[in-house]
């Protein structure tokens, strides 16, 4: 008999939510994961240890195509990369789900349509109390429900930006925002409002991440067990290959193996795939479930740009993640093709800058690090980027993660960031100022900004061509399933959390009914 009747791996969007969802259900879970809890310390909320000295970014060595090692963007903590995100918890629109034309080719769509998803989102509106207004946003899905908690109110400067885009003849609305906050009675809510979420992690605990409001919330019930430290190395099957028989963890410096009944995989769409093709045996010489090879394939991380413009007025604004602006998600009558989403980043703070090359060499001549800091407005732009068989993770020689990607679908990236510029005129921002601002990506090197990395395991109804089926179960392995965002066929242009923990709820319920009372 197996020690486990579940075993999850790793701890953040998909699996902490998939164990909260498993809890109550008094089987026997166990929960792995390689990093510690995030402490709590000053420092949480101290731009220069968190955005220059990468005091949470946790150390790993990947490779790129060439060989060459880098340090990548990830946070190996209880709740995974939610303890850092920015809590912007947006529905893909329901065109992302069927084939879409982009400029480079074909987005693919999705085994499941919308409306299969759709009441997983309510839930995951829910569990991750998001704050919203329903209606304002032209593209937005149907919802079967309002959003739990009303949208967070825009600051003065963002409510002028918002009047200004509105006055242009714009559709902005307010940002989803995953935050614990209660406007109307401010002594009572947990979240302060303050000028560093997004990219930090909250010293108060009122951001809605996967540690605070699915891990914590699971071990409330006696039937779940967390394992910090515990890194999976890899996973065991029988001789046929069709079950997963045993899960080797590193924990602490030693090594062991842990029986369950069913395994999930949710390591993050590299890590998951990395520990997929290590698990190579003679029945998936491969790499486990690996006969389509598919695994580690088709990896993106959307084309994103956090841009900085000059507000001509002093922008005192805290909490900026507000507004967002989906007009040109489809494209427009001058582009036919998807160009994706602008919406506003956390707030630019002077020890950000530190070492910022494009902010000291276009700007610093001119105009003081305080003063660009002061007048600063931070947009951050995502434009879908497309699966290609290529862009794919593979193991290098010392069984570490090598990340090969070449950039697709550019010139929609640069038809918004060139939309966004022409508009500065009327949004009473300096027009001739849009400047990169890399510090949001924890690092100069495109490829190190994995925050948004997905699709390593895709899902699909034909085993040739995807690595798992519609309950992101593998084709090959009976009882192992993965539900980070490595299922992901396609990446859409909003942010990819909330669809990984509605996901997560949707397995979560094919799990229950599996496993029965
Ligand atoms: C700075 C930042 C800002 C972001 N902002 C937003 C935002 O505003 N909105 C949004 O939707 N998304 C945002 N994201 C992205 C979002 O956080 C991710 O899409 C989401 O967390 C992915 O969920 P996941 O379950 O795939 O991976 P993760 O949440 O990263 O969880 C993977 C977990 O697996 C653990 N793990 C890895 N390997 C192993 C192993 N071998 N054994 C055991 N455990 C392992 C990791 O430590 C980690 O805890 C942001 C990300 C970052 C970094
Ligand atoms: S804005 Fe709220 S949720 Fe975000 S870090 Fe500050 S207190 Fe925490």
């Amino acid at each position: 008999m197996s020690a486990y009747d579940v075993i999850v791996i790793g701890s953040g969007a998909g699996g902490g939510t998939l164990v909260r969802q498993l809890a109550p259900s008094g089987q026997r879970i166990l929960l792995l994961e390689r990093g510690d809890w995030l402490r709590r310390e000053p420092q949480n909320w101290d731009a220069a240890p968190v955005f220059v000295d990468n005091r949470y970014v946790s150390p790993d060595t990947w490779y790129d195509a060439d060989g060459k090692p880098f340090q990548p963007q990830v946070h190996y903590f209880v709740g995974g990369a939610t303890k850092l995100y920015g809590a912007a918890l947006y529905r893909l629109r329901q065109e992302d789900f069927a084939p879409l034309t982009h400029h480079d080719g074909l987005s693919p769509g999705w085994p499941i349509a919308y409306e299969e998803m759709e009441p997983y989102y309510t839930l995951a509106e829910q569990r991750y109390q998001v704050h919203g207004a329903r209606g304002e946003d032209p593209t937005e899905p149907h919802a079967s429900a309002p959003y739990p908690f009303p949208a967070v109110s825009h600051e003065p400067r963002i409510q002028q930006l918002s009047d200004d885009l509105e006055a242009a003849g714009h559709q902005p609305f307010h940002a989803p925002c995953g935050v614990l906050l209660d406007e109307a009675e401010m002594h009572r809510s947990a979240c302060v409002r303050c000028a560093t979420c997004d990219g930090f992690p909250c010293l108060v605990h009122a951001k809605s991440d996967a540690d605070v409001l699915a891990v914590r919330p699971a071990l409330q019930h006696a039937n779940v067990t967390l394992w910090t430290n515990a890194e999976a190395v890899r996973l065991e099957t029988n001789a046929a290959g069709t079950a997963v028989t045993g899960v080797v963890v590193d924990r602490d410096g030693e090594r062991e193996t842990v029986t369950g009944d069913l395994v999930v995989v949710s390591c993050g769409a590299a890590n998951s795939a990395k520990l997929l093709l290590a698990s190579a045996t003679e029945a998936h010489p491969n790499g486990l479930a690996n006969g389509s090879d598919q695994v580690g394939r088709n990896y993106m991380f959307h084309n994103s740009q956090a841009v900085l413009a000059l507000s001509k007025e002093p922008n005192p604004t805290v909490f900026q993640k507000t507004l967002g602006l989906n007009d040109f998600y489809f494209g427009t009558n001058e582009f036919e093709f998807p160009m994706g989403n602008i919406q506003m980043v956390g707030k630019s703070q002077a020890p950000m800058f530190r070492g910022e090359r494009p902010i000291e060499t276009r700007l610093a001549p001119t105009w003081s690090l305080e003063k660009i800091a002061r007048h600063a407005v931070d947009f951050w732009l995502s434009t879908e980027d497309l699966p290609r068989p290529d862009n794919r993770v593979t193991l290098e020689r010392n069984g570490n993660i090598q990340l090969s990607y070449a950039p697709n679908n550019q010139v929609p990236k640069e038809r918004l960031y060139a939309q966004l510029k022409s508009m500065l005129r009327h949004l009473g921002m300096h027009h001739e100022h849009l400047i990169p601002r890399t510090a949001y990506m924890k690092s100069e090197i495109p490829l190190a900004g994995v925050a948004h990395q997905a699709g390593t395991c895709r899902f699909g109804t034909d085993p040739a061509t995807s690595v798992l089926d519609v309950t992101c179960r593998a084709h090959e392995v009976d009882n192992l399933y993965v539900v980070d965002t490595s299922f992901f066929p396609s990446i859409g242009a909003v942010n990819p959390a909330l669809t990984t923990m509605a996901n997560a709820l949707r397995v979560g319920d094919h799990l229950l009914e599996r496993l029965g009372p």
